[in-house]
This record gives C-alpha cells, structure tokens and sequence, in this order.
C-alpha cells in the first residue's frame, strides 16, 4: 500500500511505501523524522497505565489488542463519567491478557475492588510495571513531553499547521 505522507514542518509531501518489515520514516524534503511504523501482529498489545485528573492518586491500569489511544479514546466516550482518561504510559507486550494479569494480581492490595482502578499515583504504576515488565515503557507521557520541548528548540523553524485538521 502507498501512502502519501505530508510533513507537518516543511509541508513537503513524499511517497511511502508500507510493507511488513516496519521503518523509521523520515521527510524527503527536510529529512526530519516523521513517524516510525510496524505492522501490527495477531498477539501483540499494550498494557497502559491512564490517569483522570477528576480522579487524583487513582490510576487505570489495563490492556488493549489496539493502541492505547484509541482504548482511552473508546473510554472516555462512554456517557457519566466525568474527567478525561489520559494515557500516562503503556508497555507493548507479547500478550497483553496475561501480562495484564499478572500486574493486576501484583497490585492486588492496591485495587479498587472489582474495577481497574488501583490507589496509586502515575510515577508509582510507572515504576512498578516497569519493574515487572524489566523494561522502561514503550511510551511515557512525561518522558515524551521532555522531548517535546527538546526538539522544539533545535533546527530551523517553519510556520506551525496542523496538516491533519486540513481538508
Ligand atoms: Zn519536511
């Protein structure tokens, strides 16, 4: 399948090719990097951790097939229940059903019961699954909004327009 890919910094367009390999894709005008892709498989998924700022020192840590976007997505717009889920962090995992298990089983003192809501702030979730999985997250919101910030200072500037909103 060929996508057209239009870079949000210099609005140079460039043709993609997506194949079953993956790759970091990059702008063919300005060279900066534009997004990294694989495909997703049959097993994989994500266990994530999401916060609500109407719900402080209470995270929901659970699991998804899809991405962690979407799933908070798909959460947030079920009526009566107020506040936004945000997605703090998730790690992608082999199998996501039983990863989530045994997290929940570990944090089980900490649980709400019956939900997925455990009493515990984000960097504590973090850092216990990390422990579990012997991994850092795959995404991390803090870690991500550190980058942000890094990024924004360095190269040349373009006029900033948000490509996806454009028809
Ligand atoms: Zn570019």
């Amino acid at each position: 399948m060929d996508l057209i890919l239009r870079c949000p910094h210099c609005h140079g367009e460039s043709l993609l090719t997506v194949d079953a390999q993956g790759e970091a894709v990059s702008c063919g005008l300005c060279d900066r990097l534009l997004f990294e892709y694989e495909l997703a498989s049959e097993r994989c998924g994500v266990v994530y951790v999401l916060s609500n700022e109407e719900f402080p020192g209470l995270v929901k840590i659970g699991c998804t097939k899809r991405a962690a976007a979407q799933r908070a997505q798909e959460l947030n717009s079920q009526t009566g229940v107020p506040g936004i889920l945000v997605v703090e962090a998730y790690w992608r995992v082999d199998d996501p059903f039983e990863s989530e298990r045994l997290i929940h089983e570990r944090l089980a003192t900490q649980r709400l019961e019956g939900k997925e809501f455990f009493r515990m702030s984000v960097a504590a979730a973090t850092q216990s699954l990390a422990d579990a999985f012997g991994a850092a997250p795959t995404f991390s919101r803090s870690a991500s909004a550190g980058l942000g910030s890094q990024s924004a200072g360095s190269g040349p500037t373009y006029p900033s327009v948000d490509w996806r909103s454009a028809k």
